[in-house]
């Protein structure tokens, strides 16, 4: 093993005097990038190489009653669910009938909290499901480990998905295409309210960042913004933004 080690780090030191005796700057940039791999060659002696984990393909296998006739192919749109007003419990139904979900994270942070054998913390995530074609989805999740708080949070996004009413809703414009919303709308979460007003085609999204990406991911493409509060707080950005989102059923 010991001599296994040495025989392995001789070469890492012969770059590292490369360098040194080279007649420039240059030869020396790539002489020490070989010395690198030397270098984790050298530890690999100590400790067993991981086998490298493969990805897993998940395959859906449906558990409720919803769940199997999507998957028998009963039910083959998002709208039939929503009409008759059934509860989706499985993410994989959402994925079968959406396949061009796209998630996106929102916002990643901690929370810390003290207990009485000291500070805990634990992450939480925020992220969005949309399809950019009129469905949306934002899900929250908390874990100790930031891996399983994203993945939460990706499961409660497709479980919250739901449909907003895309339209022309701008004087300007007077198409029939589904680029904007159909009218002014307006949400509140926390201290936070949005509104956003139709716009005609070509415009884009006058909007802050994080909400232009959540109104790109829900299909709207053209369409004024007005915000008030924090919009920093995406907890309540989000919510607002869904009360908006949601408002585009509510007349017409
Ligand atoms: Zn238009």
């Amino acid at each position: 093993m010991s001599i296994e080690k040495t025989v392995k780090k001789t070469p890492q030191q012969q770059f590292r005097g490369g360098p040194g005796g080279g007649p420039g700057g240059r030869p020396g940039g790539p002489g020490g990038r070989p010395g690198g791999p030397g270098g984790r060659g050298g530890r690999q002696g100590d400790r067993p190489r991981r086998p490298r984990r493969e990805p897993v393909v998940e395959v859906w296998e449906p558990k409720t009653i919803l769940g199997k006739k999507v998957a028998s192919g009963e039910i083959t749109t998002m709208e039939e669910i929503y009409e008759k007003g059934l509860r989706i419990q499985e993410a994989g139904i959402i994925k079968k009938l959406l396949p061009d979900l796209k998630t996106e994270v929102i916002d990643v942070g901690l929370i810390q909290k003290m207990t009485p054998n000291g500070q805990s913390t634990r992450f939480k995530a925020l992220v969005a499901a949309g399809n950019q074609n009129g469905w949306l989805g934002i899900g929250l999740g908390k874990s100790k480990q930031m891996r399983i708080a994203i993945e939460k949070a990706n499961n409660a996004a497709f479980l919250n998905v739901s449909p907003i009413k895309l339209g022309c809703g701008s004087w300007e414009c007077r198409c029939d295409q589904k680029h904007s919303v159909p009218f002014t709308v307006k949400g509140k979460g926390g201290s936070v309210t949005i509104e956003i007003l139709p716009g005609p085609r070509g415009l884009g999204l006058v909007a802050g960042g994080k909400i232009r990406n959540l109104l790109k991911l829900a299909g709207v493409k053209d369409a004024w913004t007005h915000t008030n509060g924090s919009t920093a707080t995406m907890n309540s950005t989000s919510k607002a933004l869904l009360e908006c989102l949601r408002q585009t059923f509510s007349q017409g």
